[in-house]
């Protein structure tokens, strides 16, 4: 096992790994940015050091800077988080080549699933259906044209390094699809550097469904059930349940072991989620896989007892899976809530400022993921999630009830939350029977 851990991130996720690597008796170094001097993460790790300007570019997100101090504190391994450098390859690479472990998979199987055009087209090999759409990339409007008019509109015009629900566009008619393309291809462009785009066709009213995945560097690769991940708003995701209320036996063995062949078809290992979209006839297809530890983590741990961020640093150390697919038993239901520090009223724009004193809720089934602390700023370099809270029941009606009283408890003074939005979800009559669909909060929700 590894002595040392650097941990390159902020926030809850960098908490959530300290206290992971802290059980498996490994010491922790934090960086952090000249916005998160005095942070929760600066203070929990054995260590911490400086690594810049607030700016992500010349801090969080600066190559040299985080293996230097990898490199002059001694740690053997890093730990990405989400966000910011955990799905670059070129970083992964980098870390190998100053003969430091990165916890994630290998740089390839990151480098094929990070182009979504070529990963489409890798897992459509490996007979895991896909939404219908482009072959790869569209080179051109006549291609695009083309394949827009086999498989029907609305088409969604998505970009190749896509993420974050960044640079979708709907589209109802060839007239528009000329100018989308365009439009696309240059904000795609300006957000990854890449300005690749492939076509898919939009379904209507669907789920988001996503199953996690657990593999270690032999070849053993298990899955750990899904994640219901419907209620987005703008393809952003804001509460997550597991299981999938829609899912009947049969269709989740079956996507489960989709889930499988397209982590298999890159030679996946570590921790990975893949996702599908479920249409209303049960009909589900890939859509694209995320090659590090996600913000809804907890909801899986909740209901299988596994606690991914420790796996995650087992395999990166060269162990093998501690368990079968057959000791993988989803017990009970979860959710988690994501609160940010935006103003529901106002378009969801952040609000940053200072949280001036702050109530946690707990008790039976409760887990709070957060790193507030009295006192803390809440800068606008960063993003705007301040805590995720999670909760446990036997079953699902009593995981809405254990939530809203939660989040009834939970305080947060000096900026304005998302808090009272999540109520409104968990007490609508639709969101209550499960009918859920990823534009549910659009459709069914009246934001007041
Ligand atoms: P990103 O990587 O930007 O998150 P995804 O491909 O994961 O992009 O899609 C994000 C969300 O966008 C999905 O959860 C879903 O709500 C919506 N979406 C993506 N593809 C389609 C599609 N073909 N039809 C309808 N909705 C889609």
């Amino acid at each position: 096992m590894f002595k040392r851990v650097l941990i390159a991130n902020r926030g809850e996720i960098a908490v959530r790994i300290i206290r992971a690597c802290k059980e498996l008796g490994i010491e922790t170094v934090a960086v952090y940015s000249e916005a998160d001097r005095g942070a929760l993460h600066t203070k929990l790790a054995d260590k911490a050091v400086c690594i810049g300007p607030p700016s992500p570019s010349r801090s969080y997100l600066h190559i040299p800077s985080i293996i230097a101090v990898a490199q002059m504190t001694g740690a053997e391994a890093i730990h990405p988080g989400y966000g910011f450098l955990a799905e670059n390859p070129y970083f992964a690479e980098m870390c190998a080549t100053a003969g430091i472990t990165f916890i994630g998979p290998s740089p390839r199987a990151m480098q094929l699933m990070g182009a979504k055009a070529q990963a489409r087209a890798a897992v459509m090999a490996a007979g895991v259906p896909v939404v219908p759409g482009s072959e790869g990339v569209v080179k051109g409007v006549e291609e695009a044209l083309a394949v827009a008019r086999e498989i029907g509109y609305p088409v969604l015009v998505k970009a190749s390094a896509g993420g974050g629900g960044r640079g979708l566009r709907l589209v109802h008619s060839a007239k528009e699809l000329r100018q989308a393309l365009q439009s696309a291809q240059r904000e795609a462009e300006a957000a990854f550097g890449d300005s690749q785009v492939y076509l898919e066709k939009y379904i209507e009213e669907p789920r988001h469904v996503e199953f996690q995945i657990l593999g270690d560097r032999e070849g053993n690769i298990i899955h750990l059930g899904e994640r219901d991940c419907s209620i987005q708003r703008r393809n952003q995701k804001l509460l997550e349940e597991a299981p999938c209320p829609a899912l009947t036996p049969e269709l989740r063995e079956e996507m489960g072991q989709a889930a499988l062949k397209a982590a298999r078809a890159v030679g996946y290992y570590s921790a990975g989620t893949v996702e599908f979209l479920v249409d209303k006839y049960g009909r589900y297809y890939f859509i694209e896989m995320n090659t590090r530890i996600q913000v809804e983590h907890p909801v899986t741990e909740m209901v299988t007892g596994i606690d991914l961020v420790q796996e995650q640093i087992k395999i990166a150390a060269g162990m093998p899976l501690s368990l079968n697919q057959e000791d993988v038993v989803i017990r009970g239901h979860a959710m988690e809530c994501r609160i940010n520090a935006e103003d529901p009223k106002h378009d969801f724009r952040p609000c940053p400022g200072k949280v001036t004193r702050f109530h946690l809720p707990g008790g039976f089934g409760i887990r709070v993921d957060t790193a507030l602390y009295n006192g803390m700023e809440i800068t606008p370099h960063y993003d705007s999630l301040i805590a995720k809270v999670i909760a446990w029941a036997p079953d699902r009606e009593m995981v809405i009830n254990r939530m809203r009283s939660a989040l009834e408890e939970m305080e947060i003074e000096g900026v304005t939350t998302t808090i009272s939005f999540h109520k409104q979800i968990l007490d609508n009559a639709f969101f209550r029977r499960g009918e859920v669909y990823t534009n549910f909060v659009q459709r069914r929700l009246q934001v007041s």
